[in-house]
Formats: C-alpha cells, sequence, structure tokens
C-alpha cells in the first residue's frame, strides 16, 4: 500500500512570539537562587503563569505556595522569590515580620506601573486601574496604594457607568501590562469622554512584549482557518492572543497549552485547514511551539513561513544579589 498522502499545510508562525523578557528574567532568578542557596527555594504563586515552566523549575527543587505562611519555619533561611506578576506591598512587609528572605522577580515593566500609580496618588489623583479583577497583577497594582485610593474598570461598560468617588478633575489611570491593545483603547477613551481631566501615566502600561505579540498576531490572522495560541488558560496576555487572532479575521482561535491537547476530532470538525497561525504568549516556551509543529507535520505536509513584525532586545538583570552567577552550570 502506498503511503497515505498528508495534506498541504502552511504554518504562519508568528514572530515575536513566547518569553518576554520579563519571564526570562523571573526564571533565571528561580534558578539561579537555586545555584546560589540550594533546594528548597520557595516561589510565592506560579512564577509565570506556565505549568510546563512550573514542572521544570519543581524538578530543580523550587516549592510553589500561594501564601507565605505556607513555609515551614525550618525552611525560613531558604529565599522565597515573588512571581513576575508582582505583589501588593503587604507581602514584602509579611516576608520581613517572618525574617524571610525574599528575591522580587516583579518584572520591572509592572514595577514601573506601580511607581506610576504611586506618581498619580502622590500627586492628589484618584487612580483608575484598567485591567482584569482577581488576575495577580491587578491585585499586586492595587495593593501598592492605601486601600480605596484605586478604582478597578475593566470593560467599556464598566467606564460608562463608573462614578468617581473624588472630584473628577483628580483623575489618573494605569493599566495591566497584559491586555488587549485595541480593547483597552476603547476603555481609555470612553474614559476621557466622561472624565476630560483624567490623567494618563508618563509612559504607555501595557508592555512591549504584549503590544508586539498582538500586531504580529493581527498580522497573520486574517486568512488562518485555524490559528492557535501557545499559553495557559490563567495567562492573560495568552488569552488576548486568541481573541486578536479572532478578531483580526482567523476563522477558529484556540488557547493549547501542550501538542497532547491538541483534539484531532475536533480539529477535524472545523473544516479543512490549509493556512493556521501560530504563536505563543508571553509564559510559553518555545519547546512547545515546536511540539505543536512537529504534531501537524505528523498528519499535514507542512511549511512554516515566518511572519515576523518586530525585533524584540530587551532583556532585564536579575537581581544584584544574584548577578555575576554564571546560569549554563546551573
Ligand atoms: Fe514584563 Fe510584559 Fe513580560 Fe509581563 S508580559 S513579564 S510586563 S515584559
Amino acid at each position: 500500500t502506498s503511503p497515505a498522502i498528508k495534506p498541504p499545510l502552511t504554518i504562519r508562525l508568528c514572530g515575536p512570539r513566547g518569553f518576554c523578557a520579563g519571564v526570562d528574567r523571573a526564571i533565571q532568578i528561580v534558578v539561579l537562587a537555586l545555584k546560589a542557596y540550594g533546594a528548597p527555594v520557595y516561589v510565592r504563586h506560579e512564577i509565570v503563569h506556565n505549568r510546563y515552566v512550573v514542572e521544570g523549575l519543581e524538578a530543580k527543587g523550587a516549592v510553589f505556595v500561594e501564601e507565605l505562611d505556607e513555609i515551614p519555619a525550618e525552611h525560613r533561611a531558604q529565599p522565597v522569590v515573588f512571581s513576575a506578576h508582582g505583589v501588593p506591598k503587604s507581602v514584602p512587609e509579611d516576608a520581613v515580620a517572618r525574617n524571610l528572605f525574599y528575591l522580587d522577580a516583579t518584572c520591572p515593566l509592572v514595577s514601573k506601573v506601580h511607581k506610576q500609580a504611586m506618581r498619580h496618588q502622590r500627586l492628589g489623583r484618584h487612580v483608575i486601574l484598567i485591567g482584569h479583577a482577581g488576575h495577580p497583577e491587578v491585585i499586586g497594582t492595587m495593593g501598592q496604594l492605601p486601600e480605596g485610593s484605586v478604582s478597578l474598570v475593566e470593560t467599556v461598560e464598566d467606564a460608562s457607568i463608573w462614578e468617581p468617588p473624588v472630584d473628577p478633575a483628580h483623575l489618573g489611570y494605569v493599566t495591566q501590562t497584559t491586555l488587549s491593545v485595541d480593547d483597552t483603547a476603547g476603555v481609555i477613551a470612553r474614559l476621557q469622554e466622561r472624565f476630560p481631566a483624567l490623567t494618563a501615566p508618563a509612559a504607555d502600561s501595557i508592555c512591549y512584549a504584549t503590544t508586539n505579540r498582538q500586531e504580529a498576531v493581527k498580522q497573520a490572522a486574517p486568512g488562518c482557518d485555524l490559528f492557535i495560541t501557545v499559553g495557559a488558560p490563567n495567562s492573560s496576555n495568552s488569552k488576548r492572543l486568541v481573541e486578536v487572532a479572532l478578531k483580526a479575521g482567523a476563522t477558529h482561535s484556540i488557547l493549547v497549552q501542550r501538542a497532547s491537547e491538541l483534539n484531532w476530532d475536533e480539529i477535524e470538525t472545523l473544516g479543512p485547514i490549509r493556512t493556521l497561525g501560530l504563536s505563543a504568549g508571553a509564559s510559553a516556551p518555545e519547546v512547545i511551539v515546536d511540539e505543536i509543529i512537529s504534531a501537524f507535520k505528523e498528519r499535514f505536509e507542512a511549511t512554516v513561513d515566518l511572519a515576523i513584525t518586530a525585533e524584540e532586545n530587551e532583556h532585564f538583570l536579575v537581581n544584584r544579589e544574584l548577578r555575576g552567577l554564571d546560569l549554563t552550570v546551573a
């Protein structure tokens, strides 16, 4: 019997995709802490929202906890790392009170948003935070300021009905770093319409990585029969890429964590797939992108077309305590 003929497939592989400088730095901090201080190294919350990354670090000796009180008394001398999403001010304060040694892996671009929020408040403005309720970054940013001085606005509908608790002449906004660029512009426009004196942060809160990944998806998605974003269901920036692909014209758009999750029966029901778009959220490792490409190559005569819209050269230094350690032998 002759081998089955595989249908042709073009994979439009977006660039930039996957790890950003903040995620790369946060993972390095855990790896270097393990090297410098030995296991266990505690990590408060998933260091980045990706199970593959978390399990890889667990195998090296990292222990993930949600709160500091989960760290056993006999391990208090071991470091605890705060995740890339940032933490409310109460967390480092709590760590000091518990005599814990902490390393903060908050992305510098999240810290920048914290500073902008604090600046608004210092200048007498009530802060509007545009973001998703319950996301750790939102909890962290709100927790930079005293209770009652930040209001969360999620959608254009929220922006239409929100009532300021102060004189509307004194309002400033910041946003979560991983929002949809276009949706956020709509929320800001609505707020500005209602509160013309609303002050913007000194620099955009949505980060370069979010912006670049969305732009690449927007360019690649039109004409794709299926668009796959590699990422976790709790990863904000990954979920936004799924939405952006659909809005930009992909017929179907899904989020996938691992190749093993691909449901081929379901994919078959979508109709013939001739063009597949592929990207990855900022916390998704490239090895999973490779896995997905291989899985498609087993079933299709696939060619990969790079769809690159920007070059990224960002790199963030790790904490001072860890600099100079050689990561390659960790
Ligand atoms: Fe930092 Fe942006 Fe990456 Fe978040 S997505 S860790 S803000 S660079």
